[in-house]
């Protein structure tokens, strides 16, 4: 067993351990005055506040702009490979009810929002995606790979991790050598939400395979479906389109810009026995599509708009804003009166508050009275953990677009 809690300590600057004392788990390298001991990365670090006083263990990742990750606020606490598979027994103990389905999909750990910092992990049926992002969870690798064994006994366990975030965290890209064999294989493996049935290309799609944190907002979204023509943008796999087709839609007109999503959300319609809903396929660039549309006279009963994540952190915000306020403003002008937006926005530096302020913008330059009926965010695999706000990332409203 490796012993990663160390003697090595963090001392935070007087005036910047404020938010960590009370309750944000990120130390910030600005925050960082004397770093003792030498720790190397992913080491358990002892972290103290300006006064010396102890404030928690955590996860040392030299490389990173999040210099350290809280894991323990108790100071007795023995931050080894046991308590770090005691955490994950916990994450996945909270999703009991979702592991009855064998052909079920949800995530069983979302990183910080666990407790479990720089850990993901998808299950699909009896696959499961591993998302390694931090040195401290790579640290941690052996050890979830043989509790996740030992609870789940997956078939395989692929490795989907980002490369781009596990570089910013100074880690090699590329799956390690303990799981890349699976991902040799890469499986589709046929799920089931809610009674529908789709294809997940867990070594090719993306993301770790479907998007499965819009699962309940799916079916939230579908009953609007019913008699009406119905434009799916960025419909990927097309999981939106075959809940409404489902629920009785009119008309499914798919628009992305992958092919292989494309192929893929007409094979979904067909293996749901959905083939016979009328059916249009656009491939392009969304954003300039639904101009086209327009500019074609096109009209729809109702819209859904699920970009990709155009703003990952705050300082990417304006930018997509504009993309954003564009995307909603010409889904409303394709929208006949009484039309229905099911609007999303999986940006985390997009706060769900400035999200609805675009759509206000969209709406107004549409000259459109608009209405929010419900409004929408992540299900409860997606937790959101109130000391870190960002791990709030996924918003939607439904609108009636007058
Ligand atoms: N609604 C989907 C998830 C959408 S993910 C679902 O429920 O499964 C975002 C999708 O946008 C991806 O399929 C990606 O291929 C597509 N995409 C990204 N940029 C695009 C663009 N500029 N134009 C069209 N599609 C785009």
């Amino acid at each position: 067993m490796t012993n990663v809690q160390t003697a090595s300590a963090v001392t935070l600057l007087a005036g910047r351990d404020k938010a960590v004392r009370e309750g944000h788990p990120w130390v910030f390298s600005g925050a960082v005055g004397r770093v003792g001991g030498d720790p190397a990365p992913g080491d358990v670090v002892r972290v103290l506040d300006s006064r010396g006083e102890f404030v928690a263990w955590g996860h040392y990742s030299p490389a990173s702009r999040i210099r350290v990750r809280l894991l323990d606020r108790r100071e007795d606490a023995v931050v080894d490979e046991v308590w770090w598979t005691q955490r994950l027994a916990a994450a996945i103990g909270r999703r009991r009810e979702q592991l009855t389905d064998p052909r079920g999909a949800c995530r069983l750990v979302f990183s910080e929002a666990d407790l479990l910092p720089g850990l993901v992990i998808d299950r699909y049926g009896d696959h499961c995606v591993l998302q390694v992002h931090t040195p401290g969870a790579e640290r941690m690798r052996a050890a979830t790979l043989a509790q996740l064994g030992a609870l789940l006994s997956p078939a395989a366990v692929l490795d989907r991790s980002d490369a781009e975030q596990r570089r910013l965290e100074g880690l090699a890209d590329g799956a390690p050598a303990t799981v890349a064999e699976a991902a040799e294989r890469a499986p589709a493996v046929r799920i089931s939400d809610a009674g529908l049935t789709f294809d997940v290309s867990l070594g090719a799609g993306q993301k770790t395979g479907f998007y499965i944190d819009q699962r309940l907002n799916r079916a939230a979204v579908a009953p609007w479906a019913a008699g009406r023509r119905v434009l799916d943008a960025f419909c990927y796999t097309g999981a939106f389109s075959v809940h409404a087709a489902r629920a009785g839609a009119a008309g499914i007109t798919l628009l992305d810009s992958s092919r292989d999503a494309l192929e893929a959300a007409v094979a979904h319609l067909a293996l749901n026995g959905l083939a016979s809903v009328p059916t249009e396929v656009r491939r392009g660039n969304a954003f300039a599509e639904l101009r086209r549309l327009r500019d074609e006279g096109r009209s729809f009963d109702m819209v859904i708009l699920d970009p990709p994540r155009l703003a990952p952190t705050r300082s990417q915000a304006p930018k997509a804003a504009r993309a954003y306020k564009d995307a909603n403003l010409f889904a409303m002008k394709l929208l006949a009166p009484e039309g229905i937006l099911a609007t999303f926005s999986c940006s985390g530096g997009i706060e769900p508050a400035f999200f609805q302020e675009i759509v206000r913008w969209a709406a107004k330059d549409a000259g459109r009275e608009v209405q929010v009926v419900h409004k929408l965010g992540q299900p409860f695999d997606h937790p959101v953990r109130l000391d870190l706000p960002e791990t709030e990332y996924l918003k939607g409203l439904i609108c009636r677009v007058l």
